[in-house]
């Protein structure tokens, strides 16, 4: 189940906005206002933040520099009233997916936060495919190399395929013939 952050100090929109998406089976939580937001990004994981820009306190664009200036790359839709083309610009060159202006109709929001767990999902898939872990050992399947701890270290290629094979099998009995195909 998609856990989704609302922040938004209007109570009417956020309670339309967590209405709308409890009903199509989303976790919510709100947040009055920045400070709030940020404490909760930082407590809890989420998997998208729907960020109005009029917040008491701090601005909406000033949550978003700040989320992202730590490396938090949870998806954000702004949600505003402006639609100020310069917010707009500077939402996404601050790092938004995406901006839905109020007035707004709930099922373009909905669509919207969608495409964006979608796209989400997928850029999860592709760097879970590029490094796979067990324990404290890491494969690094673009550059071949392998990762015990802190210490780096390389395999012969048969050796990094077999234990490849094994990475993407956990707690699996491989037979022989198994491990052939595979390596
Ligand atoms: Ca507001």
């Amino acid at each position: 189940m998609h856990r989704i952050l609302i922040a938004e100090d209007e109570p009417r929109i956020a309670a339309f906005v967590e209405e709308g998406l409890r009903a199509c089976g989303f976790t919510t939580t709100i947040a009055t206002d920045a400070e709030e937001a940020l404490l909760l990004i930082r407590q809890s994981e989420f998997d998208l933040l729907i960020l109005d820009l009029g917040l008491p306190g701090k601005d909406g664009l000033e949550v978003l520099e700040e989320l992202r200036g730590q490396g938090e790359s949870l998806p954000v839709i702004i949600l505003t009233a402006r639609d100020d083309i310069t917010d707009k610009v500077t939402g996404f060159e601050l790092g938004a997916d995406d901006y839905v202006t109020k007035p707004f109709r709930f099922e373009e929001l909905l669509a919207r936060i969608r495409a964006r767990l979608r796209n989400a999902a997928s850029s999860v898939y592709v760097r879970e495919e590029m490094v796979l872990k067990a324990g404290n050992v890491v494969l690094d399947l673009r550059t071949r190399k392998v990762r015990v701890g802190d210490r780096s270290l390389e395999l012969p290629a048969r050796e990094f395929t077999l234990a490849e094979t094994f990475f993407r099998h956990p707690g699996q009995v491989l037979s022989r013939q198994q491990l052939l195909d595979h390596v």
